[in-house]
């Protein structure tokens, strides 16, 4: 053997990372399933039972290819690679640029020689290029940039249909009476039961662990929700918990399917003439646009980026995100207890649900962030901290975007079926019935209106405020609320 080729569990493709161009012949396979990654957090046993038993599946892959591979049990990874050379001498360990801040210290103090990290369509250098080149980071800028640089969707630099982006026919409410696809279910093997019982955790069906599985779930989305993503992916529905969605996400975030896999597929269908653009763009968009732009951010802003607080939210987390049965919200009750089945929920319910509740409520950013890290199947470092402190909290101050995704009752009644059998009125903003996401988006803007009287995006959301006639009423009751929320008892 020649080198140790260290794989992270989001590091899991055969053609992409340091793998690519690995032979059998010179190089030793190490994992590490270290107990600090394991039982180090609190973390949702759905997401820990997907991570470890798809790295065992693909440690398993690469025997049968006649690799020499070491899965190793060890209290962090680098007394799991200590172990490694301590078995097959000091040979270089070689191992893709990491995906987060701490990792990559780790691994760099080791020696670890890095490659580079291709997971993703841009390059971390070429991603600062563009950041070092705006005023401000606006995602729409970015995707615009990706569509030419890649030749996705374009006619000579113009994005086909005329439009770059086709929201305003996506965003509908979920509709009445609609037939939902069924969902592909993924068969427990031998490893999953395994993994299972070393977690005391009987996993779902949901999430496939092997390559073969995720392959299937890309087959499936386009072959039976490409076409009608699109419209409702904004839409949130106690009748189906997927609706359109893709599932992807966690595939894509450990490794099992790589971005360029997914735009192909999706290219290919959409040439057949059968997926309608706004679909097949509004999809593009998530991998190309904003997937590619969250990790980028990370990366541009630095380790340090996850500590902001400069809206000062100090109130601790919510005993609701941690039991469903701590609140009489509907819309918390369906997304916790979603989270709790499976550890997912779309982006809808994780920014104007969960996230607009910690933003309004002021919920301590970290302690938002920790838990949103845990509970998540797909929650990946790079993910979380821009996607928590710059949009979900606005805890940057509004660095990586210009308003706060704050809202009240209002949208979720619209873009839900959560709100008629709630015992809350999302119409209402004072009183004992009010909505408490509509008393606290009033509350909230008033404790921060010097904040945002500077900000123009946000000047009709406050001109809306001053003409508020029962504002100390509203400010009366949204005491009330956060009490009653950080008893449990709202
Ligand atoms: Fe959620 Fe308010 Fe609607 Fe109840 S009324 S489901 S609390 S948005």
């Amino acid at each position: 053997m020649q080198r140790i080729i260290y794989i992270p569990f989001d590091h899991l493709h055969r053609n992409f990372g340091a793998m690519k161009g690995a032979e059998p012949k010179t190089d030793l396979i190490a994992f590490v399933e270290s107990a600090r990654m394991t039982t180090g957090r609190n973390w949702n046993p759905a997401r820990l039972h997907f991570l470890i038993s798809s790295a065992r599946h693909f440690a398993q892959s690469l025997k049968d290819e006649g690799f020499t591979v070491e899965y190793l049990k060890a209290k962090t990874t680098i007394e799991g690679l200590k172990e490694a050379r301590a078995i097959h001498g000091v040979l270089p360990i070689i191992c893709a640029e990491p995906s987060s801040f701490k990792q990559y210290e780790q691994l760099q103090e080791f020696g670890v020689h890095f490659v580079a990290n291709d997971f993703f369509l841009t390059p971390r250098p070429l991603f600062k290029e563009w950041a070092d080149s705006q005023k401000n980071f606006l995602m729409e800028n970015f995707y615009r940039q990706q569509r030419i640089r890649l030749n996705i969707l374009v006619e000579a630099k113009k994005p086909i249909g005329g439009a770059w982006n086709f929201d305003k026919d996506n965003r509908l409410p979920p509709p009445k009476n609609y037939i939902w696809p069924q969902y592909l279910e993924h068969p427990l093997d031998d490893i999953d039961r395994q993994v299972g019982d070393e977690l005391s955790y009987p996993p779902p069906t949901t999430w496939a662990t092997t390559r073969s599985g995720a392959l299937a779930q890309l087959d499936n989305f386009i072959n039976h929700h490409f076409a009608e993503f699109g419209p409702y992916e904004d839409a949130m529905t106690t009748d189906n918990w997927s609706l359109h969605h893709s599932l992807l996400s966690p595939y894509l975030n450990n490794g099992l399917l790589h971005a360029s896999e997914v735009i192909d597929a999706a290219l290919r269908a959409f040439e057949t003439g059968n997926i309608p653009l706004a679909s097949c763009e509004g999809f593009i968009r998530q991998i190309i646009g904003w997937r590619e732009y969250v990790n980028g951010m990370y990366w541009f802003f630095g380790p340090h980026y996850r500590e902001n607080n400069q809206l000062n939210a100090h109130r601790k987390l919510l005993p609701l995100f941690t039991d469903s049965n701590k609140t009489s919200m509907n819309c918390l009750k369906v997304t916790i207890s979603d989270i709790q089945t499976r550890a997912w929920v779309h982006h809808i319910p994780r920014l104007m649900v969960l996230s607009n509740l910690a933003l309004i409520t002021g919920v301590d950013p970290q302690e938002f962030l920790d838990w949103m890290r845990e509970v998540f199947i797909d929650a990946a470092e790079w993910v979380m901290v821009p996607n928590v402190i710059g949009m979900g909290v606005h805890a940057d101050g509004g660095q990586m975007m210009t308003k706060p995704y704050a809202a009240g009752g209002a949208y979720i009644s619209r873009m839900s079926n959560y709100c008629k059998p709630c015992k809350y009125n999302p119409k209402l903003r004072t009183g004992e019935t009010a909505c408490p996401f509509t008393t606290l988006y009033w509350d909230f803007l008033d404790r921060h209106r010097e904040a945002f009287a500077s900000n123009h995006r946000m000047s009709q959301q406050l001109a809306g405020l001053n003409r508020l006639s029962d504002l100390p009423e509203v400010n009366e009751r949204a005491r009330e609320v956060l009490e009653g929320l950080s008893k449990g008892q709202i």
